[in-house]
């Protein structure tokens, strides 16, 4: 059986205000419900949308991004149903005339190794709805997301294994990350993903029915659920049955997904063009700005996607796959990375901080690259200078993240700073270590050579770590020689 899969993305976009409102488009999960809520975004009687301007710009950001056609004249529709969490019932989306259509974005599977090319039909703007808070006997509404902008990613049936619709999800999270344009939080709700999937017995055949998933909010349930999914219609196919075209809502618990409803029930929206907005040119929009004086605009920065990053990455500084995922989810970690790079940084060196120590830490990347920046600096030249040994950078490095103190005040502290000793101060500290613990010296003569490591931690403690434990290891067995 060969599968097709299909994937409708929703992007919470990171604008300053809610689509058609000056409500902030505050996204924080501690927001006291309803209070970042106002008459257009309650839909309350008489009051009319303002379309935001930020809102199309993110948008033709993502144009750029699917290299795609751009509509000539793009607006706005209603969708209308019942539901308590839409105030005006209808939701505004784009439905005859979406902003962006046939675009298309390279991504890649097989670790990294093999590329491919997803086709997108089309991607539209559209607001969200009111959050339904479900308790025992009562279930509430927070109005605080009604009206939040979103941006649904509509691919054709593009993708044939749940890898490349997993690694395809992932490229969108990490362009829409490194284009500032939404923060993609799947925890968050701020990226939820519809997958439809159908199955037919040979290449030639026509499609076969498709079910849709919806809601799905991690990358790892988005492959449980294709591979369930799979397995379910192939059950039918193979008994003989048919499957039917219908809603399935994902059960994650109990590992299986259940009808939600069937195409016989299936909504029917009557969606008609909103009457309140007027249609617009996204390319009027950009010229627009573009004159616009002093005003910096998001459209003349360079878009990045992060294809030719994960080939440098990979290519030229060897990395792993969770070393450049690392990197790349995170825009302002990146943008230092490469900033650091620029300075002539061995960009191992780099990494090896941030994937490892810094990510294990409890301090977030943000406060690392405002209060850390110059100090991590410093550390890399330090570093570079090469006098201090590993495991010396290995305990700076965990004792900046523990207290943010300036390095050379570290440095002093754990005596990095005293210099390597000469033979001779060295070889009396060893002789004064083992006089002084002679019954540890015989039990080692006998041939207890795990002693070997207390003898060096004796005197390393007595030179503040600034001695080699080789050489130190050499010296104590010349010693016992005599
Ligand atoms: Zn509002």
């Amino acid at each position: 059986m060969l599968i097709t899969i299909g994937l409708e993305i929703h992007l919470k976009l990171n604008t300053s205000s809610k689509i058609f409102c000056r409500c902030r488009n505050d996204q924080s999960l501690d927001l006291k419900p309803n209070t970042n809520i106002c008459p257009i975004c309650t839909g309350q009687p008489g009051a009319l949308p303002l379309l935001s301007q930020e809102c199309v710009e993110k948008a033709i950001q993502f144009w750029k991004i699917f290299n795609a056609e751009i509509a000539e004249i793009s607006s706005f529709d209603r969708k209308n149903y019942f539901y308590p969490d839409l105030p005006m019932g209808f939701q505004i989306t784009q439905f005859f005339h979406p902003i962006i259509r046939n675009g298309k974005l390279k991504y890649r599977t097989d670790n990294f190794e093999t590329q491919n090319t997803a086709q997108i039909h089309e991607a539209h703007l559209e607001c969200d709805t009111a959050k339904m808070i479900h308790q025992e006997k009562m279930t509430l509404i927070d109005f605080n997301r009604a009206g939040t902008p979103l941006l649904e990613i509509v691919t054709e049936p593009t993708f044939s294994s749940a890898e490349q619709a997993v690694e395809f999800a992932k490229e969108i999270q990490r362009v829409a990350r490194r284009n500032h344009l939404s923060d993609a939080d799947m925890e968050k709700g701020q990226m939820r993903i519809d997958v439809n999937l159908s199955l037919r017995k040979n290449e030639n055949d026509p499609l076969g029915t498709r079910t849709e998933m919806k809601n799905i909010n991690t990358f790892n349930a988005m492959k449980r659920a294709i591979q369930h999914e799979t397995e379910r219609q192939t059950a039918i196919l193979e008994s003989g049955g048919t499957v039917n075209q219908e809603t399935r809502k994902r059960d994650d618990m109990k590992g299986e997904s259940l009808l939600m409803r069937s195409k016989e029930d299936a909504l029917d929206y009557r969606y008609f063009p909103e009457p309140d907005l007027p249609a617009f040119t996204a390319s009027a929009t950009t010229t627009h700005q573009e004159t616009a004086s002093n005003q910096e605009s998001s459209l003349n920065s360079e878009i990045q996607t992060s294809f030719d990053y994960i080939r440098t990455c990979k290519q030229e500084f060897g990395f792993s796959k969770e070393y450049i995922n690392t990197l790349l989810n995170d825009k302002a970690l990146f943008d230092s990375f490469f900033q650091l790079v620029d300075e002539g940084f061995a960009p191992k060196n780099i990494a090896k901080r941030i994937a490892g120590p810094l990510m294990k830490s409890k301090i977030s990347t943000e406060i690392f690259l405002t209060n850390y920046a110059t100090l991590f600096r410093d550390f890399l030249t330090k570093e570079k200078e090469g006098w201090l040994t590993d495991n010396q950078l290995k305990l700076l490095f965990d004792e900046l993240l523990a207290t943010g103190d300036p390095l050379e005040e570290i440095i002093k502290r754990k005596g990095f700073d005293t210099p390597a000793m000469d033979t001779e101060t060295l070889e009396k500290i060893i002789e004064e270590v083992l006089t002084q613990n002679p019954i540890q010296v015989q039990q080692f003569k006998d041939g207890k050579e795990a002693l070997m490591g207390f003898f060096i931690g004796q005197i390393m403690r007595k030179t503040w770590g600034s001695s080699d434990p080789q050489t130190i290891k050499n010296l104590i067995l010349n010693k016992m020689r005599l």
